[in-house]
């Protein structure tokens, strides 16, 4: 029996297990996947005794991304370059990998879901924080060079542009209606929307027809900025597609086949949030 999970605190609420659930039965592998509580001040421990515990990895969700590069023996570039990690590969010799794959995942879901998006037009990522990261690494890889970036904090915004080596306008929430007109894609990476958060608070009312609205929040699968983005007819995508796309990879390194998204799984995930 193939063993991995996912770990954070809190887990519970993770979709992970009944996505890999659901390749592992499509597929007929004997493997396991399950959600694992690790508390904050105990991650050192928890991954330093996963080859011991039978673990062929795991996933690595909030709040451990970034504290967990430090237990690992090498990071993929990627990750390197981000500087946070979501997946964990025991190597048979039982070192450490650590990979990331969000940013894969987003622009995976991008490309899949909005075949019309335009990289040569702006994009604006609201938030700084570990997702954002991926984000606009993976805009950067995908040849975006006009970003705009606007955060709660603002320092953190000129933080992760420095840290990343991109350049990139920073910008204020007030600025948005005058940006808007011109962006391809508008990001949203802040919590806000989600379900116990506040609301996220912009109207999505001055983008042009073509452009594409991503919520990494899938939970509501539809945020209001989603809605009123998808009634004015632009493309509005929820963060659910991102969250399929980013584990195809682990999935591949620990159960040993490169799965394929699914509609059909997509709606199983969907009907846990209804
Ligand atoms: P994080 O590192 O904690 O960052 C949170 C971000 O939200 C920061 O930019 C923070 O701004 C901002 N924020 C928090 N509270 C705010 C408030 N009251 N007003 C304005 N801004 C606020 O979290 P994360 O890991 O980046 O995750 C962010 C979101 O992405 C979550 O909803 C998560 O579920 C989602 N996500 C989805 C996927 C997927 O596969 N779909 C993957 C990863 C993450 P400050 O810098 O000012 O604190």
């Amino acid at each position: 029996m193939i063993k991995a999970g996912v770990i954070g605190w809190p887990v519970k609420h993770s979709l992970s297990p009944q996505l890999h659930g659901w390749w592992l039965k499509q597929y007929g592998i004997a493997g396991e996947y399950q959600s694992y509580p690790v508390e904050p001040g105990t991650l050192r421990e928890f991954i330093g005794s996963l080859k011991n515990n039978g673990f062929k990895g795991v996933n690595v969700t909030v709040p451990h991304k970034q504290e967990v590069l430090q237990y690992l023996d090498r990071l993929t570039p990627v990750a390197q370059g981000i500087g946070a990690v979501n997946t964990v590969v025991v190597e048979v010799d039982g070192t450490l990998l650590g990979d990331n794959t969000d940013a894969y995942g987003f622009i995976t879901s991008l490309k899949a879901e909005a075949p019309g998006f335009n990289p040569a037009l702006p994009a604006i990522v609201l938030g700084a924080g570990g997702a954002a990261r991926a984000i606009v690494a993976s805009l950067q890889n995908a040849g975006v060079r006009n970003l705009i970036l606007i955060n709660r904090t603002r320092e953190h915004a000129q933080e992760l542009a420095h840290s990343l080596g991109v350049t990139a306008y920073i910008a204020g929430w007030n600025d948005l209606p005058t940006l808007l007109p011109q962006a391809g894609l508008l990001v949203n990476t802040t919590v806000l929307g989600m379900a116990g958060q506040p609301p996220l608070e912009i109207d999505p009312a001055g983008l042009g027809k073509g452009a594409v609205v991503f919520d990494l929040i899938y939970n509501p699968l539809e945020t209001p900025l989603l809605r009123a983005a998808r009634i004015q007819g632009n493309t509005a995508l929820n963060g659910l597609g991102m969250l399929l796309h980013q584990a195809v990879p682990g999935f591949e390194y620990w159960f040993g086949k490169r799965p394929e998204v699914m509609l059909e799984q997509r709606r199983s995930l969907e009907a846990l949030l209804k």
